[in-house]
């Protein structure tokens, strides 16, 4: 199916909001050096610029683009960057460019395939972890859709988790914060941009059902994100972990965060350096989770959460989660589409 170019990729050109009917001349091919098949350009005849296929294509400008689905697959299947590397023939360095990148675009088609969620019970809770030392500790706040196990967002951040008084941990944390100052809390922050990140996208005058187990910052934060639109359930952390459970699935879903990503591995080297590298891992881990992975191992094959969540006809492959650049918004090429036609804003799911 030969590719017809959506829209003007220049966003000061007429024909980047509006492109009427013939907005475009065909200009020809080139062969690029990594590719076997010829990559058809365009002329805007609006604004004169030239463009192609690759224009907007996620793997634009990139080095080896035939080895981005494999090192995408790599590092959602808890694989490290060094490794990872080694089995698709890269340099780390190259892994760790291609991984933010790949960030990028997972974020972008999250944000444009789950603009508007039809449900309304989720799960919050957090996961501890560390940046570059077990004494820097970090939250990663998780929030899902319940029935579907559909991750709605998170992030990370760094927390200041003090040992007990007199322990040599302790005395390393005091340490460690004489040198670099006092370590930062974020919790309540990370916490509430999840939650404010679950907000923008339910309908206007939308309750839910938030459950959680009993830290009492979450009463606050939900209440000051959805007011009285929140009905709050809380089941003690110590509860047996269950299929009974109220928690089960976010529990799971936590550890499943740990299958997936090596760097939320505790005591491995494969552990962040830095919590905002952990933030970008864990777009990736979305989208895998979202769009590719199927919702249970019981589950029909392409039974993904965002299949079952009515936001897309059908689960996406690697090479797709990384097909079009996503960049522009819900006006971006949906991921399913072949021949570039059909953008997020037409895109009607099941
Ligand atoms: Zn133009």
């Amino acid at each position: 199916m030969s590719f017809v170019p959506p829209f003007c990729p220049s966003s000061t050109c007429a024909a980047h909001e509006k492109p009427e009917r013939r907005w475009f001349k065909c200009n020809g091919h080139y062969k690029p050096k990594c590719r076997t098949v010829r990559v058809p350009r365009f002329r805007c005849l609006r604004c004169g610029r030239g463009f192609s296929r690759q224009t907007f294509r996620h793997d634009y400008r990139d080095h080896k683009p035939h080895a981005n689905a494999a090192t995408y697959l790599h590092l959602v299947s808890g694989v490290g960057l060094r490794q990872t590397a080694r089995l698709v023939g890269l340099d780390v360095h190259s892994v760790q460019g291609k991984l933010r990148k790949m960030s990028r675009t997972c974020r972008r088609l999250h944000d444009n395939l789950s603009i508007s969620l039809r449900a309304d019970e989720f799960l919050l809770d957090e996961e501890e972890t560390y940046e570059n030392s077990s004494i820097r500790t970090v939250t990663m706040p998780v929030v899902m859709e319940r029935r579907t196990w559909f991750v709605v967002a998170t992030t990370a951040g760094p927390i200041r988790r003090l040992a007990r008084a007199g322990s040599g941990r302790r005395r390393r944390q005091e340490r460690d914060e004489r040198k670099h100052g006092r370590r930062a809390d974020t919790s309540r922050k990370c916490v509430r941009t999840t939650l404010e990140d679950l907000r923008r996208r339910l309908p206007d005058g939308a309750r839910i059902q938030l459950y959680s187990d009993l830290k009492s910052s979450y009463v606050t934060l939900a209440k000051a994100v959805f007011g009285d639109a929140v009905a709050h359930l809380r089941t003690p952390g110590r509860a047996a972990r269950n299929t009974a459970n109220p928690l089960f699935p976010i529990n799971t879903t936590l550890a499943m965060t740990r299958d997936n990503n090596g760097r939320l591995r505790r005591k491995s080297w494969l552990v962040s350096k830095k919590a905002v590298r952990l933030v970008e891992q864990m777009q990736l881990f979305v989208c895998y989770r979202n769009y590719v992975r199927t919702r249970f191992n019981s589950d029909p094959p392409g039974e993904t959460p965002g299949r079952l969540l009515g936001l897309i006809e059908r689960d996406l492959q690697a090479h797709e989660v990384l097909g079009w650049s996503q960049q522009w918004g819900r006006r971006s090429i949906h991921p399913t589409s072949l021949d570039g036609r059909r953008t997020h804003d037409m895109a009607v799911a099941s």
